[in-house]
């Protein structure tokens, strides 16, 4: 079974699933209180957006919003209820970019590793607070600055033992591939198993050594950036590598798209439109010579197996 925020689905009803995108992240910080918005306002935006990947084939949206960066269970329990798609949603912690603690929320700072695993592995066997949604995955974000910080050392070791205890995998963002081996360094120092470790945004600086090198070791690699970037030059050969190395089993697709923006800039930030994976980015690929049904596979196979939890 796979836990998603209308309830567990069968496996096979997962379907075709785009592991990382976005409907609503609050950027302002874990502790700014109550919220700023309406659910309302936020389905209403965001909606057009997922009906309109629905219509394209999309069948299950893997939401990467932990707590502390906006995860907003209401907010996803109605976008799925109005669009048909599954929505998964995720615990863990958000310390990306260079932000430094902002998104995430001082109680969990206070806590020990082993307090911070015991929360997560709640969340996963109770429901998030008292709403019974459980999350089918820990997201965490980290080492964006070339090094892994002590806190974001505490939040991948909680990670690790909340992963051993429920079987959850955990997705990783790391923009800087230098951190890779750090973050390795310390899964392997709590004993998790590396299927249990998720590169995320492994496509962003597209470091072929380290994404040989860590996949070789069993992580698997996230290609996300999909739904962000300019053009798609940088992928197909990317993939044609990891045909050779054997390594298309541990491929996942995302493209970090969306979102309703909580902010403090007045700036517009453009929506990043869920249906670009299929309407550009697979047509792309085919024309480049990157067969239909080995994209079909990873976003419906590998997704499926990812997030199967034992
Ligand atoms: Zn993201």
């Amino acid at each position: 079974m796979i836990n998603t925020v209308l309830g567990p689905i069968s496996k096979e009803d997962l379907g075709v699933t785009l592991m990382h995108e976005h409907i609503v992240v609050d950027i302002i910080g874990a502790d700014r209180g109550e919220r700023t918005y309406t659910i309302e306002e936020v389905v209403e935006y965001v909606l057009p957006y997922l009906i309109e990947a629905k219509n394209k084939g999309c069948q299950t949206i893997v939401e990467a919003t932990p707590l502390g960066l906006g995860r907003d269970l209401d907010v996803l329990v109605e976008c799925s209820k109005q669009s048909g798609l599954n929505i998964v949603t995720c615990t863990g912690a958000w310390d990306g970019s260079t932000v430094k603690g902002l998104s995430i929320p001082d109680s969990i700072k206070k806590m020990t590793i082993d307090e911070i695993a015991n929360v997560w592995t709640r969340e996963f066997e109770e429901g998030i607070d008292d709403t019974g949604i459980k999350p089918g995955y820990i997201k965490l974000a980290l080492g964006d600055e070339g090094e892994i910080f002590p806190l974001q050392e505490k939040i991948l070791r909680a990670a690790a033992r909340a992963s051993k205890k429920t079987g959850m995998r955990i997705q990783c963002h790391i923009w800087d591939a230098s951190s890779v081996p750090s973050a390795i360094k310390i899964i392997e120092e709590e004993n998790l198993p590396y299927h249990r470790f998720i590169w995320v945004h492994a496509d962003g600086q597209m470091d072929m050594e380290k994404i040989l090198e860590f996949g070789k070791k069993g992580i698997w690699l996230q290609f996300d950036g999909i739904g962000s970037v300019q053009d798609f030059k940088k992928y197909p050969p990317a993939i044609e590598k990891l045909k050779e190395e054997n390594l298309i089993p541990q491929l996942l697709f995302g493209q970090d798209s969306g979102s309703f923006w909580v902010k403090e800039e007045k700036e517009e930030w453009p929506m990043r439109p869920y249906a670009r994976f299929f309407q550009e980015f697979v047509p792309y690929c085919v024309e480049e010579g990157i067969e239909e049904e080995l994209i079909k596979k990873i976003i419906t196979e590998n997704s499926r197996k990812v997030l199967t939890v034992n």
